[in-house]
């Protein structure tokens, strides 16, 4: 069983180093999604406040257009009033002219908080289009940084696996193999645990007086009842 331990520790060595090459690999692409949706929600704030910015100020114009027209109606009725001296006439053109001034003078404070608006989200656009232009050279740094390390984690994940290949599994039977593997995956890459006293390194929990024993005699593999991992003694 000595051997067999040996083998799998030889394995683990290169297994670990592996996992954290294929750690990496997964890592990075997350990584670059998170940053190209990052920039891509400034950039719809953006194009959101350039839009509005718009609307707002085609709503400007419409008012000015509309109020222009209620002034020419004002200077009419304001002439025709001064033309006729029908005093129904006259107090309905009265009335008519003072409404028209409500409505022009409200107008105008609408046109003028729209402007008002318009202004600060042109500032707020300036800012964004700064902030947009230094995110889009950092990302354009940092994807080529990804580019690089994952080329790099590339090349170092296919020299371990041919030093795997190299490494013999010999003394280790299918089924070991196999436990071996499973608790690879399921132990993030750490599937051996040295005992050490009667305390797994693995999770730090204490195994029970007759695993130990077992262990100390070598006969069969024994794995942590907590962890599952592959128990060795020190080696
Ligand atoms: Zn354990």
């Amino acid at each position: 069983m000595q051997e067999t331990l040996q083998a799998l520790l030889g394995l683990q060595d290169i297994d670990r180093h592996i996992f954290k090459v294929e750690a990496e690999l997964r890592r990075l692409p997350a990584e670059l999604e998170r940053r190209t949706a990052q920039l891509a929600r400034l950039q719809a704030g953006l194009d959101e406040r350039r839009r509005v910015t718009t609307e707002l100020r085609s709503q400007v114009r419409e008012v000015e257009n509309i109020t222009t027209q209620q002034r020419q109606r004002q200077r009419k009725l304001e002439n025709e009033t001064n033309k006729t001296s029908d005093a129904a006439l006259i107090a309905a053109y009265e009335h008519e002219i003072r409404t028209l001034k409500r409505t022009i003078s409200q107008a105008e404070d609408d046109g003028l908080r729209m402007i008002e608006r318009a202004e600060q989200l042109d500032k707020e656009v300036e800012e964004l289009e700064r902030q947009v232009a230094e995110e889009q050279t950092a990302f354009e740094e940092f994807r080529a940084n990804v580019e690089r390390e994952t080329a790099a984690a590339e090349t170092r994940l296919g020299e371990l696996k041919a030093e795997l290949e190299t490494r013999s599994s010999d003394g280790i039977d299918k089924a070991q193999l196999d436990l071996y593997k499973g608790l690879l995956a399921t132990r993030e890459g750490e599937a051996m645990a040295e005992l050490e006293g009667r305390i797994c390194q693995g999770c730090y929990v204490e195994i029970p007086k007759n695993l130990a024993v077992q262990l100390a005699r070598g006969i069969v593999l024994i794995q942590c009842p907590s962890c599952n991992r592959i128990l060795h003694p020190r080696l």
